[in-house]
């Protein structure tokens, strides 16, 4: 049943921002999902998640396909969300790509696509919702950073630089959404075996000559005090947590749920 809030929460057709989209909708709220799609077949498989949640939750949904690399289309998706669906009071940053390469060889177009979809998106669809926000004097922005928007690795200087930039946004929105009822706070997770980091464990291997096994225990969780990946449910029920009434003193903050990485 719906709780008469709606959500919006980018790149939600896949890992994170899809776990965080089904607890919400569990939570009853209403929820314009979003996510990058090649063609018509895509379309249709993202909008069946999105159609199948709200099923199964008894709450609205709507897809949209805006890519988080044109403000143009992250406007409509937000006009379109607060058209059809009334109001926007919580949105989640989520959508995020990775890259990993040494800076001589780092390609320019890819270190343009991270701090579009990364960190510009955030500010984009922050203004758009902001209005309505600040209207309605409650608002809640969630930004999913990263245990790399307080720690660096070598070799993702565009990804730490783009998650950095939001741990500073985040900051910045909770001081002037402050007079208005408005938080914004970033949740910053260690490793969870989503598609973006499945598909980095064959690079590794080839770079590191190890196996799979190996790349995950001594690579990517080298750095995790406990070594296990995060789970996409947890960070579901901290999101679900971070929208509700009860936070509105929790401002500003970046809040690891790594493992203990970001402890060392
Ligand atoms: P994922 O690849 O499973 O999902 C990414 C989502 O973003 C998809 O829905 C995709 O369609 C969408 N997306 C990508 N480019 C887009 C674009 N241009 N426009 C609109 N949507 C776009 O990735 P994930 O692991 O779930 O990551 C989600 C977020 O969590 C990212 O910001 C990532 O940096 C962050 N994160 C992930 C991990 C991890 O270990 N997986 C750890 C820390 C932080």
């Amino acid at each position: 049943m719906g709780n008469g809030k709606v959500a919006l929460i980018t790149g939600s057709t896949s890992g994170i921002g899809l776990g965080i989209a089904e607890a919400m909708a569990k939570a009853g709220y209403d929820i314009m999902f979003n996510g990058l799609v090649r063609d018509d077949a895509e379309k249709e498989i993202a909008q069946k998640i999105a159609t199948d949640i709200g099923t199964k939750y008894g709450v609205k949904t709507l897809f949209s396909p805006a890519n988080m690399m044109k403000p143009e289309e992250i406007r409509a998706m937000v006009l379109e969300a607060e058209t059809t669906l009334g109001r926007i009071d919580v949105l989640v940053n989520n959508a995020g790509i990775q890259y990993v390469a040494p800076i001589d060889e780092f390609p320019e177009d890819k270190w343009d696509a991270i701090i579009d979809i990364n960190m510009n998106s955030a500010f984009h669809t922050s203004k758009a919702v902001w209005k309505g926000m600040k209207a309605r004097n409650f608002g809640r922005i969630i930004n999913i950073t990263s245990a790399h928007a307080l720690q660096a690795s070598e070799f993702k200087s565009a990804y730490v630089t783009s998650k950095h930039g939001i741990t500073g946004f985040t900051k910045v929105l909770a001081l002037e959404g402050a007079p208005f009822g408005i938080t914004c706070n970033a949740i910053c997770p260690g490793y969870v075996l989503t598609p973006l980091v499945q598909k980095q464990i064959p690079d590794q291997m080839k770079t590191h000559n190890m196996t799979e096994k190996e790349v995950i225990e001594k690579v990517m969780l080298y750095k995790q005090a406990i070594k296990e990946f995060v789970k996409v449910e947890d960070l579901g029920a901290l999101a679900v947590f971070l929208a509700s009434e009860v936070t509105s003193m929790i401002t500003g903050v970046s809040l690891p749920i790594d493992g203990g990485w970001s402890a060392q």
